[in-house]
Formats: structure tokens, sequence, C-alpha cells
């Protein structure tokens, strides 16, 4: 399905993605200051955890991340999509599920740190979801499973109003057009070649 947005509106939801954004850093820091938790020396990159994403909002605020780039820098992340994609095609093939480095990882180091999405942004913290299917609660990452293991008290990250908000820009954004936007259900590296929602290079990674 090609969908697309009005600059003005695409505008204003950005602005308001990069204030939600910034809120889920600052709950995500909280979180990990109460755990101890730290990124810094970790041996377990969970930069090569196999995750679709889901609105079209984040997709475009990682695609104006990557337009923003040196042409050179841009064109060398697209490389490593494809190579990306391919690689989990491999693994999925074969009924494995992908353990790829994600292609914006340079060294350890998030090569579009500033707009990497939510999931990048929260994983890591337990934390909690309350909504239709009750309580589901996340343990967080390894390093972190064992911080706070002992610590039956620690504190969960409740990341409930920051997936409504998010789920509300995706509403904004999608605006009066009828019915509910379609989930984007694409890997970061096939949205990285799709370019923005509605291009029709779209599928050239699939
Ligand atoms: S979130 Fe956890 S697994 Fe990922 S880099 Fe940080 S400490 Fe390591
Ligand atoms: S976007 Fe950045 S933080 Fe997220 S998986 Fe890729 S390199 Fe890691």
């Amino acid at each position: 399905m090609t969908v697309s947005f009005p600059a003005s509106r695409r505008r204003v939801v950005l602005g308001k993605l990069a204030t939600l954004y910034a809120d889920m850093d600052a709950a995500y820091a909280a979180a990990a200051a109460t755990a101890g938790l730290s990124c810094a020396g970790c041996a377990e990159n969970c930069c090569t955890s196999f995750f679709q994403h889901h609105t079209h909002v984040e997709w475009l605020y990682l695609q104006a991340g990557l337009d923003a780039l040196p042409a050179e820098r841009r064109e060398a992340f697209l490389d490593r999509a494809k190579a990306y994609v391919a690689a989990c095609r491999e693994a999925l093939a074969r009924g494995e599920t992908p353990r790829v480095l994600c292609p914006l990882n340079d060294d350890g180091l998030c090569g579009l740190y500033g707009h990497r999405l939510m999931i990048c942004r929260l994983h890591g913290v337990p934390n909690v979801l309350i909504g239709g299917m009750g309580v589901r609660e996340f343990p967080g990452c390894g390093p972190c499973q064992r911080l706070v293991a002992g610590r039956p008290g620690a504190k969960f990250m409740d990341r409930t109003p920051l997936l409504k908000r998010l789920a509300a820009l995706e509403m904004e954004l999608w605006g009066s057009k009828p019915g509910r936007p379609p989930k984007v259900d694409l890997t970061l590296a096939e949205m990285l070649l799709a370019g923005p929602p509605g291009g029709e290079a779209a599928k050239q990674g699939k």
C-alpha cells in the first residue's frame, strides 16, 4: 500500500516525535541509573537483535537522519543494509532467527544515534507494558537481568505512556485518511533501502 503525507503535517509530527524521543531517553536514563546499567564496554551487542518496526512516523524520522548524512556515508550504510537484508533472508530460509549486526552500527556506535528508533532507545532496562493483553513485563537485556537479579523490588520502567504517545503521533500523521495506518513490518535495513514511506523504492530491498 502506498501512502503519502503532506510536508506540513510531517514537519509538525516529526517535531513532536523529537520531543517524545527526548522523554524516552530521560525515562531510560533514570531506569538505567536505578539498575546501575551502562552500555559502555558491553560485550553483548544488542544491535544484532532481529526486529521489525511498525510506524510510519519513526520511519520518516529515521530517513530524515539518513538524508542529512554526507552522500558517501549514506551510500555506505545503504550498501550495508543490502548485505543485512540478504543475510537475514538466508538465515530465515534456514529456519533460524537472524543475528546480523545492524547496518548502522559503526564499531559499536550507532551511526544514526539521534534518529534511532524507539526500540533502540528503550531496550535494556526492565520494563512493563499495560494494555489490552494485561500487564506484560519485559526483563531487560542479559547484562541488566544479571544486575537486578536478587533485587525483586527493582523498579520496572512503564513504557505504556510512551507507546501511547507514539501511537497518537502515528494517527496524527495518518490524518483524516479512512481507516487506520497499516503496520509497517519492515526491518530497519528494509526501511533504509525503501526511502521514505510512500516511495516506490520500498520493495527494492525485498
Ligand atoms: S542494552 Fe544491554 S545488551 Fe545492549 S549494549 Fe546496553 S548493556 Fe549491552
Ligand atoms: S539503529 Fe543504532 S542503536 Fe539501533 S540497532 Fe542500529 S546501530 Fe544499534
